[in-house]
């Protein structure tokens, strides 16, 4: 199913006369609009949820002299090409990761991965999906804890639980993208997932030094911000595989971590994306 967004599209018969959007956008502020976009001779506010717009709307109506106020629901377009993009399998190495619609009739050996398009990111189909996947393929994984922060579709938490982790937790903000995730792990029947809805920054909560095998597709910003706390979910010789960032922001990253004692060994690209594999620094001590 297609995703929408509530939004209210506002018209003046003529060009708006200066004042009188900001007056509209300040009687609808505490129904906490989402973004403005110009449309013709006016606006087009998104809304959280279509309550929202509709009491937006309620507002609006008593507004002298009102703009002329239309509830709509607009497609969100890069849905489709999602979607679209969504429609075959991926083969990376050893695993193959598809729609429900498009299983391989002779898996060859591989493991499989169902991902049923829809909210949560992670096809298969963005390359920092599959750097990861990757990266993870050259670990021991076996009888390992995985964390998979910004699980998204779940994709790497499952393939993970495939190739053998004894325990995945997921972590996502995201609700519809929980939900997704949900989905998938029953799809593929991986019952040592676990999925928490926790913001990275607070991922440490009870899980300092537990994991063997960390995963972070978040972006280049998320990672540097919180390379501290994505280093302390590791055990001291646990490795963090981090992706979603492009060449520029490569060395901040880098730098993030190496402040937080973790230095990248591992490192590919694809279609300007970076992945980094990173494991704890040779420490400086002579002893021993
Ligand atoms: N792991 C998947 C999805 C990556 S997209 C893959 O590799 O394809 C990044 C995900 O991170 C999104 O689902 C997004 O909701 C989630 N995310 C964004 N900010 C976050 C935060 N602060 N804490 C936890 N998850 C976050």
């Amino acid at each position: 199913m297609a995703r929408t967004y509530p939004a209210l599209q506002l018209s003046w018969l003529t060009a708006p006369e200066a004042g009188a959007i900001d007056l509209a956008l300040a009687e609808i502020d505490a129904d906490s609009p989402t973004a403005v976009q110009d449309h013709d001779n006016g606006i087009r506010v998104f809304f959280q949820s279509s309550d929202l717009r509709d009491r937006a709307l309620a507002r609006l109506r008593e507004l002298y002299p009102a703009p002329n106020c239309t509830p709509i629901e607009v497609p969100d377009d890069d849905w489709a090409a999602r979607s679209q993009a969504a429609l075959g399998a991926v083969t990376i190495d050893r695993l193959i990761v598809a729609p429900p619609w498009a299983l391989p009739a002779d898996l060859e050996g591989r493991h499989l991965v169902i991902i049923q398009p829809s909210m949560g990111f992670g096809t298969g189909h963005h390359a920092s999906t599959r750097l990861v996947l990757r990266l993870l393929q050259t670990l021991e994984i076996r009888g390992k804890r995985v964390v998979d922060v910004g699980t998204g579709s779940g994709v790497l938490a499952i393939a993970a639980e495939k190739l053998g982790a004894d325990r995945v937790v997921g972590v996502d903000t995201d609700p519809d993208a929980l939900a997704a995730a949900d989905e998938n792990v029953r799809l593929n029947d991986a019952r040592r997932i676990e999925l928490r809805q926790l913001d990275v920054a607070a991922t440490l909560v009870g899980f300092q030094g537990l994991f063997d095998i960390v995963l972070a597709n978040l972006t280049g910003a998320l990672l540097y911000l919180h390379a501290s706390t994505l280093s302390a979910l590791a055990a001291p010789d646990g490795v963090i595989v981090v992706s979603g960032f492009e060449e520029v922001d490569r060395r901040n990253v880098a730098e993030a971590f190496g402040a937080a004692g973790r230095s990248a060994v591992q490192d590919l690209e694809e279609d300007g994306w970076v992945a980094l594999g990173l494991r704890s620094s040779p420490t400086r001590s002579t002893t021993r």
